[in-house]
Formats: structure tokens, sequence, C-alpha cells
């Protein structure tokens, strides 16, 4: 499970190593984190030849330990110049896993006039690489059909649409999802579809191998047994029960009537359409045409949050719609039809962009007057000046903090260039503090504070639980899916995992380390890129409009935020 692969897209020329042995106890985000120390100078342009795009899996993939197959992709974020990482379910890191393969890396940057490639991962193993020119232009859906195609249903890929091609600021990779095949998990933050589009790579497929990689288990016995525990306490966790029956949308009403969802561009409002887009109505929603919930979009996956959409023909639209997609691409622009954001996610992800950025950049379209609040179909309107590229569209693919500067719009929800995510930081002010102090910029995976069971409104206690929550987050991105990490924490779980499959003594406190290393690592590699203590703030307008919801403003201390990671 140690392979990594080395593509120069300027030569062409393929190498393979073994995963270095200090790399050996860092998985996902972290290997991102250490690679892109060593090997990547930080104030590098993020679309030039000293960029590099990173894909790896975890520390336990290649085990049978559920959902810990995730994709992680990083690099520097062409939307926020920081490192970062963004990471996806779907079938492809499972499949690198199957043939021994720890990372992917690509270098360089292709002459100008070369052609697009493909990188395949054959069956056999062997990395190659091959003309692409046919696909320039297509989007993922059509992408994947024609791949699939040729080199077989069973072939994962993980793609660029249109808005990697032409380096939007706010394109996505897609992955090609377990449960329905099409390319709708994606690693969507921060926008390195971009650096794959620099790179020309249209595609990485990974075929299914022909004598696949099996982990070399310390201790077998122990994993099993762990694993069956493990399995038990997750099906068994009251806490769990919504992210097995309904997934993210169950978090919809809770969030909404709190006013921790962003509404009409985070206006601090509570959204009074919340009926219209509630956790009801997106279930009722999932059973036309057939559709159904609780379906893994990676094998092996007993949490199983994603869910198929169908048409009342009972053709496919889309899966795996998360809250946060109906919170930005809804409330907060206003859009009260579950039938619009369905429509939405199916464009996001066939052209490739961030629904986060998207739902936010059309909120500031909306605030800026450029069309109507709520109005639907302009909504739909400017996805699809995206997806041709007009000039409107190419702005709307820089991302929603340079559009709204273009615009003039005073309030612009975003952190270090990137949009923020489902919560509105005067309502959640915890959350705040990740949003402002994260190298991530403002993420919903960076560390969410609501486990800590703070008043939200309260100012005391935030720094410490965004924290927490940010090496827990580190942490978990090393390892498995966010959703099931409770469970893994248990004293008894992943210290046992970790020695059954690596070897070695491990407690929670040397596994949190990992966390806090990655961390690190990210803080540094931002300052040495140019970050400096007053990157680390939100909007004014967090502080100066109180929140009609709850009357509060973001009031934490600017000092405790410009210095809150220092003493990792
Ligand atoms: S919990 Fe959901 S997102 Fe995580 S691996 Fe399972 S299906 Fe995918």
């Amino acid at each position: 499970m140690s392979r990594v692969i080395r593509v120069n897209v300027k030569n062409k020329e393929i190498s393979q190593e073994q995963l270095r042995e200090e790399y050996r106890f860092f998985g996902g985000r972290g290997l991102i984190a250490k690679i892109m120390t060593d090997e990547v100078d930080p104030s590098c342009d993020p679309l030039g030849a000293g960029n590099k795009l990173i894909l790896c899996t975890g520390l336990l993939a290649g085990s049978n330990i559920p959902t810990a197959h995730r994709l992680s992709v990083g690099g520097k974020s062409p939307l926020t110049g920081g490192i970062k990482e963004a990471n996806s379910g779907g079938t492809a890191a499972y499949a690198i896993a199957r043939h021994g393969i720890k990372a992917i890396i690509l270098e360089d940057l292709p002459a100008e006039n070369d052609p697009w490639q493909i990188l395949r991962i054959k069956a056999d193993g062997k990395p190659e690489l091959i003309p692409a020119d046919q696909y320039v232009g297509l989007n993922n859906y059509a992408l994947v059909e024609k791949l699939k195609e040729r080199f077989g249903n069973k072939t994962s890929c993980i793609t660029i649409g249109r808005a990697g091609e032409w380096l939007y600021r706010n394109s996505s990779l897609q992955v090609t999802d377990f449960s329905v095949g099409y390319p709708t998990r994606s690693a969507a933050r921060g926008g390195l579809g971009a650096i794959m589009g620099s790179k020309k790579i249209k595609a990485i497929i990974i075929e299914e191998s022909s004598s696949p990689h099996s982990f070399p288990y310390h201790d077998k016995e122990l994993v099993q047994e762990t694993r069956k525990k493990l399995v038990q306490n997750t099906l068994n966790n009251p806490a769990r029960q919504w992210v097995m029956t309904v997934g993210t949308p169950a978090l919809v009403d809770r969030m909404g009537a709190t006013g921790f969802m962003p509404v009409r561009n985070f206006s601090g409002e509570i959204f009074e359409k919340l009926e219209n887009i509630s956790t009801q109505v997106y279930l009722k929603r999932v059973e036309v045409g057939g559709g159904k919930n609780s379906l893994p979009c990676q094998p092996g996956c007993i949490l199983r949050c994603s869910g198929r959409i169908n048409d009342s023909e009972g053709n496919f639209v889309t899966s795996g719609l998360e809250y946060e997609t109906i919170a930005l691409c809804g409330a907060n622009c206003d859009i009260d039809d579950m039938e619009t954001i369905i429509q939405i996610d199916r464009l996001c992800d066939d052209l490739g962009v961030d629904t986060i950025e998207t739902g936010v950049t059309i909120g500031i379209c909306m605030e800026a007057g450029k069309i109507p609040w709520g109005d639907s179909e302009a909504a739909l309107s400017l996805i699809r000046e995206m997806m041709e590229g007009t000039e409107l569209g190419r702005l709307l693919g820089q991302g929603a903090a340079k559009v709204g500067a273009a615009f003039g719009v005073k309030r612009i929800p975003a952190v270090k260039g990137q949009a923020m995510s489902g919560y509105d930081s005067r309502n959640i002010k915890g959350v705040g503090v990740t949003y402002a102090t994260s190298p991530m910029g403002a993420d919903h995976t960076a560390g969410l504070t609501m486990q800590f069971g703070l008043d939200p409104l309260q100012k005391e206690g935030q720094v410490d639980a965004s924290i927490k929550a940010q090496i827990s987050s580190a942490c978990q991105d090393n390892f498995v899916c966010m959703f099931g990490w409770g469970d893994f924490t248990q004293p008894d779980i992943l210290p046992n995992i970790m020695k059954g499959l690596y070897g070695g003594d491990w407690d929670m406190d040397k596994i949190m380390e990992i966390g806090k290393e990655t961390l690190k690592l990210e803080v540094a590699f931002n300052k040495a890129a140019g970050f400096t203590e007053e990157d680390n703030k939100l909007p004014e307008f967090f502080r100066t409009m109180p929140s009609p919801a709850t009357g509060s403003v973001f009031d934490i201390d600017k000092e405790d935020l410009a210095m809150a990671l220092d003493a990792l």
C-alpha cells in the first residue's frame, strides 16, 4: 500500500517510488501536508509549474474498515492561495488502494500546445498517459459515460468538466459514486479542478485491479475483532441515526430554525420559507420515480448517508445532495424550491464546480441586483453562463469573493478568498472561529463546534472549542469519512485498528498528534505563502450587522483569532 506514482506532465515521464518511511503514519490530508511541505514552494503560482496536484488515500485504505476509502486531493489552492485539501467519497480511493497505490502526484506544466491527456491505471497496475483530445469540452456526465464505454463499467473515474479546463477557481474534481456510478462525488473546495486543468489532465481512470493488493496486516484478528465492535457501536449509536436514515439533509430543519443556516447572502435572518425545503420535503422528493436513500458512496460504508434522486420517469438526476447545497443554493439565494436546488446540484456536478462557492456567488449576484432574489430560472441561467464560458460565466467561475468585489457588494461572506459554507458565524460563533483561522479557509469540514455543547452565542470558550475541533477534523481527514469519526475515537477502536494494521503502541493521544502535526504543517505552509495574522478574520459585517434572528454579532476578540493556531 505504498506505491507513489509521479507524472511529469511536461516531459510525459511517469516514475514510481516507495512511500517515504517518514510519511508512513500520515494519510489523506496529513500526507498532502507532508508532501506539499517537502516539495512545493509556498510562493508558487497555483496554476504554474511549481504547484503539484496530489491525490492520495487515508491511513486505513486497503483494509476492510468502513469509510476507509476517501480520496484526498490537495495542492496550493487557486482560490485561497494557501494549502488545500478536499476529500471525496466514491470508488476511486478503493480502486487505487487495490492497486497498492498510496499517492498520485501530478507535476510541472505542459507546453501551451501540448495535447490533453488521461492518466490511466491499467488493470495490471501500470500507469500510462493516453491522448484525451476527443474528450476536451465535455462535462463530467458525458465524459464518464464515454470513458466507461471505452474502459469498462467497473473503471473508477476522477474527472474535470469544462470548469476545470477553463481554470475556474471554483472548480472541482468529480469522482464516480459506488451506488449510482455517476460522477456525483466531489473534491469540491478550493478550486483544485483548475490545478488538474492547468496540467491538461482531463481524467484519471483506474481500472479494476486484476491482482488486488491486500493490506499487509500486522494482526488481522485484532483488526477483525475491532471492526466488529466498531460496526456494532456505529449501528447502535443514536447519534448516527440521522446520517444513516436521511444523510446531511437531516440538518436543514435544525440549522434553519436556529439561524445557523445562511439566508439571503448571510443576512442573519431566519428563512421564513424553510418548510418548503425541509428535511421532510427532501425525503418525499427522494421517493419520486423510485429514488432511494441510505446508499453508500464508497464500497463498504455502513453509514450510507447518500441518496439517489430520480425524475418522475425514474431517470437518474443526481445523488449526494447535501445540507450545504440546500442551504447555500436554497435559503442563501431565497430559493425555496427543492426542484431548483436539485437541478443546481446536477449542473454543478456536471460542470465540475463547488456547490458552496456557487450558491454564495449566486447570492452575491442577487444582492448586487444582477438577478432577483429567489428567482430559480435566473439562478440556473447563471450556472449555464459558467457552462458556456461567456464573459459573465468566466467571472462567476472565479468564485464568490472575486464576483462580490467586481460587483461592488459590501457583504461578501468569504475568508481567505473562499466562500463560507452553511453556518452563519454570528449564530454559531465557534464555527466562525474555525472559518477565520483554519488554513483551509471557511470550510464546514475544518472544525464544527456543535459537539462541545457550548451555547453557540456565548463568547467564552469558542476559540478553545474551535482549536479542538480543528485538530480533530485534521486528524479524521488522515483516516476516514467525517460522519463516523466519533465512533472511531473510542479508546478501544482506532488505537486497536492501528495496532492491528501497522503494529506498535497506539492510543488516542498519539493518534491526535497526527491531526495536530497536519495543522501545524498547513499553518506553516500558509505563513510561508504570505499569510499573516491579519488573514485570520471574518468579513467586518459579521461584527457590525447583528443577526435579526438572534440579535447577535460575531464578537470574538481579534487578537484571539490572530494567533489561535500559533500555540499548536
Ligand atoms: S458516510 Fe456518507 S459520505 Fe461518508 S463514506 Fe459513507 S456514504 Fe460516503
